[in-house]
């Protein structure tokens, strides 16, 4: 037999050996048969012609489209499939043919499969630096977008420290002018007009630090005992001028769990709901309502602070969370937005979501869309872990909370 022959003769033993070897399931292997068939037919042109580019196109397939390569998948790379290919050549050839048989084709073959080799190493190298300039585009474009994102933070940032900045030029000029003319009886509201500036400025730099110490993970808990209906009245006691100026109700419901002592950071929980509650009075219409209410779940309280404003469209309810998320949108920024007014550089829901997840809890918003003449509303949620002990064993020993099951232990 000539090797064309021996080719012939061959084929069914040869598909049936590199599939088997190559497939598990026996749905795979009637893939791989249909993938090997296709290499066979131009294995055998390649010996007809003399020309072993033949081949070129199934390698090609393979390693551009892996997906649609069984072959490819089951063994993970080309070359491993063709050295399989060769191994059961040489395996069928000693098996069954006679020797001069065997040389023949092994002496035709052997040549083509190294052509096919190199090839496929070709292809794949290919195949793998299209799929790594693929990602770094996507990077590229990641990289850019953040970026575009902490210039609008530094627009914003720079935007919110000018204005009170502006407050106190103005009236340490107009104090400067009164000091000459000595009519002091002004010199009180000029001070206080300062004393503002100076606060805002003190707030907006508090808070940048706060989000650099929670993107850093430094920011660190004080456990005290805490009730949530205390942190709430002392809310309400601040906000109370906010919210008569503006008309609105702020009803404070004495949900279940809000007398139950648990050990959390009094004062970040105070900042966290601080800043909850602070948009809720800017997001609503004057005469509007901020209701305050929770609930008991198994190990955990829930905080709910609903409101009757501008609401939220349901693509913003995670932007608002994360730092430059909301800030990348200018429309999304407060002071820019509504006629009810506020500042703040957008930086008050992420630090709360810090705090809340810092004591192990989760915050979300919930509001069925954003639209400032009907004013849906929004409702935010915090879940806090029912923490009965402080979870700092020095602590537990001060407020005596686990001495029992040291008691035991020891
Ligand atoms: P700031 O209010 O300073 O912009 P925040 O981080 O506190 O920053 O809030 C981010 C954004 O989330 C706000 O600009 C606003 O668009 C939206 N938002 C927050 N709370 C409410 C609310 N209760 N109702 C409607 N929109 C809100």
């Amino acid at each position: 037999m000539n090797v064309s022959e021996i080719l012939v003769e061959i084929r069914p033993a040869w598909i049936r050996r590199v599939a088997n070897s190559l497939a598990r399931g026996a749905g795979v292997r009637e893939n791989f048969q249909e993938q090997l068939e296709r290499f066979y037919d131009l294995l055998v042109q390649a010996v007809q012609t003399g020309d072993p580019a033949w081949v070129d196109s199934v390698l090609y397939d393979w390693s551009s489209a892996p997906t649609q390569s069984d072959l490819r998948e089951g063994q993970k790379n080309i070359s491993a499939v063709l050295n399989r290919m060769v191994m059961m050549t040489y395996e069928l050839a000693r098996e069954d043919l006679t020797e001069q048989e065997a040389l023949e084709l092994l002496g035709t073959l052997l040549p083509i499969f190294t052509y096919a080799l190199d090839k496929a190493a070709h292809y794949e190298t290919e195949t793998r630096v299209a799929f790594v300039s693929n990602e770094l585009a996507d990077m590229q474009g990641k990289l850019e977008r953040l970026d575009r994102s902490k210039s609008s933070f530094i627009s914003v940032a720079a935007h919110e420290l000018k204005t009170p900045l502006t407050l106190i030029e103005g009236y340490t000029a107009m104090m400067r002018d009164i000091a000459k003319s000595d009519q002091s009886s002004q010199m009180d509201t000029l001070i206080d007009g300062v004393n503002n500036g100076i606060r805002r400025l003190r707030a907006i730099v508090d808070d940048m630090i706060d989000v650099s110490l929670i993107d850093n993970n430094l920011l660190s808990l004080n456990f005290q005992p805490v009730w949530l209906n205390h942190i709430f009245q002392l809310l309400r006691t601040e906000m109370i001028g906010s919210t008569a100026h503006r008309k609105q109700t702020f009803d404070l419901r004495p949900f279940p769990g809000s007398d139950q002592m648990l050990f959390a950071d009094g004062e970040r929980l105070y900042q966290a709901f601080r800043n909850i509650l602070s948009n809720a009075i800017k997001y609503t219409p004057d005469g509007g309502k901020i209701i305050v209410d929770g609930r008991l779940l198994p190990g955990f309280i829930e905080v709910t602070i609903e409101d009757t404003g501008i609401g939220i469209s349901t693509q913003d309810q995670e932007v608002i969370f994360a730092k430059f998320g909301q800030l990348g949108n200018a429309s999304l920024h407060s002071s820019g937005k509504t006629k009810f007014k506020g500042g703040g550089p957008g930086l008050g829901l992420p630090i709360s979501r810090g705090i809340v997840e810092a004591h192990g809890g989760a915050i979300w918003a919930e509001s069925e869309g954003h639209d400032e003449t009907q004013c849906p509303g929004s409702i935010f949620h915090v879940l806090l872990p029912l923490r009965t002990e402080p979870p700092d064993p020095k602590l537990a020993r001060l407020f005596g909370v686990t001495k029992e099951k040291e008691a035991t232990t020891e």
